[in-house]
């Protein structure tokens, strides 16, 4: 099987470092600083190097033509060209990086990638309905294909290597998104899901397993490089993926999985702690067992746990 790519950790975590705490509470989430920061965008795309990553994710999740035209009165041409300056802001990150690399500080890889950062639907509705999937029954496939079209289509004009569509709360929009694919077809993607706690379903209610190898099989041939869970508690990921590559040693499908700190989240509270203490880091080997080939963190991750991750990886590698 492949190789193991190391993906970096939670945006707005890593962000807030250097802009507060001011990105949760926001209905453009971390976009917003796309135009107002974006000196700090390029150094967490630059942390996230440094700690490690193989792959960096653009700063695109939340961004779409309806939020910044409500939120920021941005008209929708200015809109997509933030998309082409969230490519960039991660392009010159890369450059720096390399920089780096030739002054031999921190070598750990000479060659990262760009990922293009695709949210769901549900995320630019800022209800937390990318954990709920509830807009799912009442969206058409068709509205959503047309939705996510000029986003992907700017990120794919602007150079990324591949897509990263994650926390899809739903089979239809993760359809959606593989017929849209479809329409680029020198271009490849993951597809990662926001999953229900029950080690089994995507939050819409269908089962994981079932609707992801779907999904894998729809798609072009090598068009998805993984497809796996985003976004959710770390001890909740086994069951979810386990089994997915048994009977299937002719054709297995590489997985991605990157989860948050555990820690819970809602709208009106934002992240609270929860008493459980897991820590993503100690089911690293287990899941690259089972197959994952891309991993990393999402919300309350930052370039530490990145670098642990790197440590993990690299252990694996050698035992
Ligand atoms: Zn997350």
């Amino acid at each position: 099987m492949q190789e193991v790519k190391v993906l970096d950790g939670g945006f707005s975590t890593q962000l807030g470092t250097y802009v507060g705490d001011t990105i949760d509470g926001d209905p453009l989430w971390t976009a917003r600083f796309l135009v107002t920061h974006p000196e700090a965008v390029v150094s967490t795309h630059l942390d996230f190097l440094k700690a490690g990553a193989d792959i960096i994710v653009t700063n695109t999740y939340q961004v779409s033509i309806d939020g910044f035209s409500k939120y920021m009165n941005i008209p929708e041409e200015e809109s997509l060209n933030l998309v082409c300056k969230a490519v960039d802001y991660a392009k010159k990150a890369v450059n720096l990086y390399k920089k780096c690399i030739e002054n031999e500080e921190n070598i750990v890889n000479a060659n990262p990638l760009i990922a293009g950062s695709v949210g769901p639907y549900g995320a630019c509705l800022h209800d937390g309905s990318e954990y709920s999937g509830k807009y799912c029954s009442t969206v058409t496939e068709e509205i959503l294909v047309n939705w996510h079209r000029p986003r992907v289509q700017k990120l794919v004009d602007s150079g990324v290597h591949m897509l990263a569509m994650e926390t899809i709360p739903c089979g239809k929009e993760a359809k959606a998104l593989v017929k849209l694919l479809k329409e680029f077809p020198s271009s490849k993607a993951w597809i990662s899901f926001s999953c229900c706690n029950d080690g089994k379903s995507i939050v819409d209610g269908s089962n994981f397993q079932d609707v992801a190898i779907q999904c894998y099989k729809e798609a072009l041939p090598g068009q998805i490089l993984a497809i796996g869970v985003n976004c959710i508690a770390p001890q909740n990921v086994t069951s979810l993926i386990k089994g997915i590559n048994k009977n299937r040693e002719q054709e297995q499908v590489p997985l991605v999985v990157y989860p948050n700190s555990g820690e819970k989240y809602t709208v009106e509270r934002g992240w609270m702690k929860t008493e459980e203490g897991y820590s993503l880091h100690q089911f690293i080997p287990e899941w690259l067992n089972l197959g994952v080939r891309y991993i990393g963190g999402c919300c309350r991750t930052n370039s530490v746990d990145v670098k642990k991750i790197q440590e993990e990886v690299e252990k694996w590698k050698n035992a």
